[in-house]
């Protein structure tokens, strides 16, 4: 097994525990009392904490039926449009989720989008219980002046535009022009980001890649890349594994500036008593001192002690990036609560491209009582959504990066969905005999019907599908004198070619 695999079918020690105090028979007793009536629940979001909070409502309830309802036709979430293309093993989880989704309680309704195409209160008059499971579509921000100059992405954007998520299709059409890119962020988001960047693209050609993005990195002329975290090696965020991999890749020169790396009292303590940050920490520390050689593709520049503080325009084009000005940090405060603190000390390190890799932010939804500190501790261990005096909304429940922020591998979302799971499952156990019959899907179908949204099904996912791994010609793009299609799957050597028209392929044929 790959370190990557083992990565995602690891639960962390601590959900072990919390999932050893949620045993799997405790499903079916937490809704019993309410047995012969259906249930219908929503799903809002396909990703991985809709799938298994779903999973684990159907383990307790036979009689349910669950609609995930989601805003693109494809399901998976960041399996499919986050992990990385060239991490395949990884994204074998959704053969799970497909157990999910064939089961004849379950039902995939696609392109639709809560919040737009129908509302959070029609959907709660329409089910007995509501899941937000949406994740975290938007970005947190540096804060810092110039960040929104022409050539600044996130990298929420970057990833969603090389893993052909429909909306950033047209992100990036060249970076011919672009030598150099900075990447603000020490996690593994940061380290993906550079090695697609980095990497031989016949070696990403391989994989399920969009089609745009080979198109886009063959004729790039990137040559380094500069990933800057704030405070030491010892804290960076990234795994070993991922690490190791970007340092690897071949014809790759890696930079880092031996006192960045130097470890004080206090650090190197923690790092003696850490066995997984000692191996990270002595594999920069071998990194930084190996010989370069002079004929290397690329260059890869770790930067530790490191702050943006503004973006600087380009020379010759005012509106666009030409460098980011770093200022250089200390650290203080005790072992596990390690600070960044800013010296008077900066420098300029010339840049046309600046990626911001300082985490994802979850969107409120109308009719939800959102409120953002449901998404940091102390409340980060709420799965209900509470009111503003603290009170839980019946029937409304959350799962996944939306419960309890945009943290976690995979795995972590076993937990969550368990815990919501749970919850659902007791309060139909206790409350549902009181509860009317409600009209669920088939209420949902009329209603998107009505407002002639064209959902996408399970077979319309299905048939996408087939399309990108078996190897038909589909067509992306239609107009009245022009229709663009494109080779796909086998046909064209990969193990999957993804559509990324937001309609995926003509709608008439998905459907
Ligand atoms: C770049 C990146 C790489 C990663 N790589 C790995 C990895 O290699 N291994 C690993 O274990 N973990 C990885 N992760 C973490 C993993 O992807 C997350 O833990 C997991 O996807 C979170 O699940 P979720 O269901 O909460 O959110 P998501 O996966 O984001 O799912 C949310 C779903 O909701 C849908 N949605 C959003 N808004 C609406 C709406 N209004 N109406 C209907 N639907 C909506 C979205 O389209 C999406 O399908 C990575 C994360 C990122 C960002």
């Amino acid at each position: 097994m790959s370190e990557n695999a083992r990565r995602i079918s690891s639960v962390p020690p601590a959900s072990r525990a919390q999932l050893k105090s949620y045993p799997t028979r405790s499903l079916s007793s937490a809704a019993s009392g309410n047995e012969g009536k259906s249930m219908k629940v929503a799903v809002v979001g396909c990703g991985p904490a809709g799938f298994y909070t779903a999973r684990d409502i159907m383990k307790g309830l036979e009689n349910v039926e669950v609609d995930f309802i989601e805003m693109l036709p494809t399901p998976y979430g960041l399996v499919r449009y986050g992990v990385a293309p060239d991490h395949a093993d990884t994204k074998n989880v959704t053969a799970e989720f497909d157990r999910v989704l064939q089961d004849p309680r379950c039902q995939f309704m696609g392109h639709v989008c809560v919040g737009k195409d129908v509302s959070l209160a029609d959907l709660r008059a329409m089910y007995h219980a509501v899941v937000l499971s949406y994740g975290a579509a938007a970005d947190r921000d540096l804060g810092i002046e110039g960040e929104t100059m022409e050539g600044s992405l996130s990298a929420r954007s970057f990833v969603n535009w090389y893993n052909g998520h429909p909306f950033y299709t047209d992100l990036i059409s060249s970076l011919e022009s672009i030598s150099s890119v900075s990447i603000i962020g020490n996690g593994n988001v940061a380290i993906d980001i550079g090695r697609i960047l980095l990497k031989p693209v016949p070696e990403l050609a391989k994989t399920d890649i969009a089609d745009h993005a080979i198109e886009v990195l063959s004729k790039s002329k990137v040559e380094d890349v500069h990933i800057i975290g704030r405070r030491g090696v010892a804290q960076a965020a990234w795994t070993i594994a991922e690490l190791r991999e970007i340092i690897n890749l071949q014809g790759i020169n890696t930079h880092i500036l031996p006192e960045e790396i130097q470890l004080d009292a206090i650090d190197a303590e923690t790092v003696a008593k850490k066995r997984p940050t000692k191996r990270m920490v002595e594999l920069v520390q071998q990194t930084a001192g190996k010989p370069k050689t002079s004929d290397a593709r690329k260059n890869l520049h770790l930067h530790f002690l490191q702050s943006p503080v503004r973006v600087l325009a380009d020379d010759k084009n005012p509106s666009k990036v030409g460098a980011i000005e770093l200022r250089k940090n200390a650290l203080e405060g005790p072992a596990e609560k390690r600070k960044a603190v800013p010296t008077d000390s900066t420098k300029t390190l010339p840049c046309s491209m600046l990626l911001r890799s300082v985490g994802y932010k979850s969107l409120p939804m109308e009719g939800a009582p959102f409120d953002t500190k449901v998404l940091s501790p102390p409340y980060f261990q709420l799965h209900i959504v509470p009111n503003e005096g603290g009170n839980v909304e019946p029937g409304l429940y959350v799962s996944g990066w939306l419960r309890r922020g945009p943290s976690g591998i995979i795995g972590t979302n076993i937990t969550d969905g368990h815990q919501t799971a749970t919850s659902v499952l007791r309060h139909w156990g206790e409350a549902g005999a009181l509860e009317a019959s409600k009209p669920g899907r088939e209420g949902l179908k009329q209603l998107l019907a009505k407002k002639g949204v064209e959902v996408v099904s399970l077979d319309g996912w299905r048939r996408i599908d087939q399309l990108e791994k078996v190897g038909e010609d589909v067509v992306v793009r239609s107009s009245e004198d022009e229709r663009v299609w494109q080779e796909m799957g086998a046909r064209a050597g990969r193990p999957r070619v993804k559509v990324t028209s937001e309609g995926c392929g003509e709608r008439s044929e998905v459907t």
